[in-house]
């Protein structure tokens, strides 16, 4: 366990012990009152705010699809157009304008397959867009939503347990910098909190 990790010791062996969990989230919840209560300003959480960086599909990746090219399931990707509203791409992480032509496929955010890299659908424009910024700014795909489904992965592309979370959008930076301040995990995931879609990945700088 790295110095200053702020999770404890509960994190790194907590595969599937309840209360191993609920301690992660009271120390989590902890260290959020510590941070809100401080009227000076926290040293802490300013490093954390700055310490994380938003990452979307790779463009190559993206340009494959968008250039007929087939998905995680060998499949090519439908094509529809969107309603302006509930079609976030994954690739510059902006809501698809209504009207516009967007892609569906079955996308896997792992270099390989193996048991932990699950495979889901997405959308992405069907035209070449420009890949998101890599800031620690949450895009608009992921702002417009009230929680997300955070989960921890370790540098073997396998879930941390424990690690897993819906949290309020609000708290999705701060939360996801604690976590990748803990040894075990080495990138998090933002799924949707409600079905589970992939929508970017957070890396810490
Ligand atoms: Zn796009």
């Amino acid at each position: 366990m790295a110095a200053g990790c702020p999770l404890g010791p509960g994190v790194k062996h907590a595969r599937n012990g309840w209360n191993d969990i609920r301690g992660f989230d009271i120390l989590l919840k902890n260290h959020v009152i510590t941070e809100s209560d401080n009227n000076q300003p926290d040293r802490r959480k300013v490093q954390n705010m700055h310490s994380i960086h938003v990452v979307a599909m790779p463009t190559a990746t993206a340009r494959s699809f968008q250039n007929g090219g087939a998905d995680a399931n060998g499949q090519l990707p439908e094509r529809q157009l969107s309603d302006g509203e509930g079609v976030p791409c994954r690739h510059c992480l902006q809501i698809v304008a209504k009207d516009e032509p967007y892609l569906i496929l079955a996308y896997r955010p792992f270099p390989e397959p193996q048991p932990y890299a699950e495979t889901g659908p997405i959308f992405l424009h069907a035209e070449p867009c420009e890949h998101y910024a890599e800031t620690a700014t949450l895009p608009p795909i992921v702002v417009k939503c009230k929680e997300m489904l955070i989960r921890g992965y370790s540098e073997q592309n396998r879930i941390v347990y424990g690690t897993g979370q819906v949290v309020p959008t609000s708290q999705i930076v701060t939360t996801a910098a604690e976590l990748l301040r803990c040894p075990d995990v080495a990138y998090i995931h933002v799924r949707s909190a409600s079905n589970n879609c992939y929508q970017c990945r957070i890396d810490s700088v």
